[in-house]
């Protein structure tokens, strides 16, 4: 065989032939291989938290094991979340049971709206002083004097000391829990915990027995419990004066019966200024405050209760901080709050890290109430 002879060509093409086969083969192999492990990892990913959320022991699952959980499967957050997010997320949904409002990006084909609407009730507040709601409020102006609320509840004080001194350091933040207490107290307290930092839960007690456990956790943890409301329902709420006491009433003796705390600071279901209580906010705000109870707003929201991403939490959150003294910083503790959960730990991290240096701490009487 020479160098031009028919024998060298006949070489030359099956070698030819043979890389031109072999070769894509090879890359797709290769390819398919990588391909297969890529599904394999996902369906992991699904399992695993299937199984998480379908364990009867969900509520009281070892947060140590939910974060390596978490870190496992959100090595590439982004990438999880646009995986769960789009066609997987509907699939992924109905296999580990949650509802609307957990890992919804802006990836996602599901609108926020939509992931809004099929959460829990109690997460389809706004809070941000403009409730959106279709239905007017039914909101009944009260021409009872002044004086006639002092008959009810004779024992509703709050016990605040006369000679406060506001703590004005304005390196202190201070996280904020509405709505709680849900499957997710344990896994926020752990966090807190982790960083030995304490923070403040306006809460929903419902009086069941487990609600009243996860009380008393929060308040075993030395964190301060503010009342939120009992039943969350802003027509209800707002509709009197009255009907208000009623209602914060009814939280707050359920709150004593958990914890044996009586609670002085509070939280407007909605904030102090929302559409629901226009014609009677003047005088609820006065008669809360001649019966001593101290009413927090926030400054700073971290929008979880509306949806948002992860990321849209950190974002607003460190950004707002930055704007304001003193932040006061709204987070939600409900059941749709897986999100408020993941993102925790990175937030808690950013606001003490050396470069913004901010001091985390609980509301008190002594810190000077950020209202609207
Ligand atoms: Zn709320």
């Amino acid at each position: 065989m020479y160098f031009g002879s028919v024998k060298f060509f006949k070489h030359v093409i099956v070698v030819v032939t043979i890389l031109l086969i072999a070769v894509p083969a090879v890359f797709c192999f290769i390819l398919n291989s990588k391909l297969s492990k890529s599904e394999d990892e996902n369906r992991r990913l699904r399992d695993d938290i299937s199984e998480y959320r379908l364990s009867e022991h969900a509520n009281t699952y070892e947060a140590d094991e939910f974060y390596s959980l978490y870190k496992d499967c959100l090595s590439d957050k982004e990438g999880f979340l646009r995986l769960v997010s789009s066609e997987d997320l509907s699939m992924y949904k109905s296999a580990a049971g949650l509802d609307g409002t957990v890992l919804t990006s802006s990836y996602s084909t599901k609108s926020t709206t939509e992931a809004v609407t099929a959460a829990p009730a109690t997460s389809s507040e706004t809070e941000s002083g403009t409730v959106n709601d279709d239905t007017e409020p039914e909101i009944t102006t009260t021409d009872v004097p002044h004086a006639a609320y002092e008959s009810l509840y004779p024992e509703l004080y709050a016990e605040v000391p006369d000679d406060i001194v506001y703590d004005l350091d304005m390196d202190y933040v201070y996280l904020t829990f509405d709505d709680g207490p849900s499957r997710y107290t344990e896994n926020i307290l752990y966090y807190l915990d982790a960083y030995d930092i304490k923070a403040t839960f306006f809460v929903v007690p419902d009086g069941t027995d487990e609600s009243n456990a996860r009380l008393k956790k929060i308040a075993d943890k030395g964190h301060t419990i503010g009342i939120h409301t009992a039943t969350h329902e802003y027509n209800k709420i707002y509709a009197s004066v009255e009907d208000y006491l009623e209602d914060f009433k009814t939280a707050y003796d359920r709150v004593y019966a958990a914890t044996g705390i009586k609670c002085n600071l509070f939280r407007f279901p909605g904030g102090s200024i929302n559409d629901y209580n226009t014609e009677i906010r003047e005088d609820l705000i006065a008669e809360m405050t001649r019966r001593g109870f101290i009413y927090f707003d926030w400054n700073v929201d971290s929008s979880d209760a509306l949806g948002a991403t992860w990321t849209e939490m950190y974002n607003a959150v460190l950004s707002q901080t930055a704007d304001v003294n003193r932040a006061v910083i709204l987070m939600h503790d409900y059941n749709g709050g897986y999100n408020t959960v993941l993102v925790l730990e990175d937030i808690i991290k950013a606001l003490i890290s050396d470069k913004r240096g901010y001091k985390l701490a609980k509301l008190t009487e002594s810190v000077k109430p950020i209202q609207f």
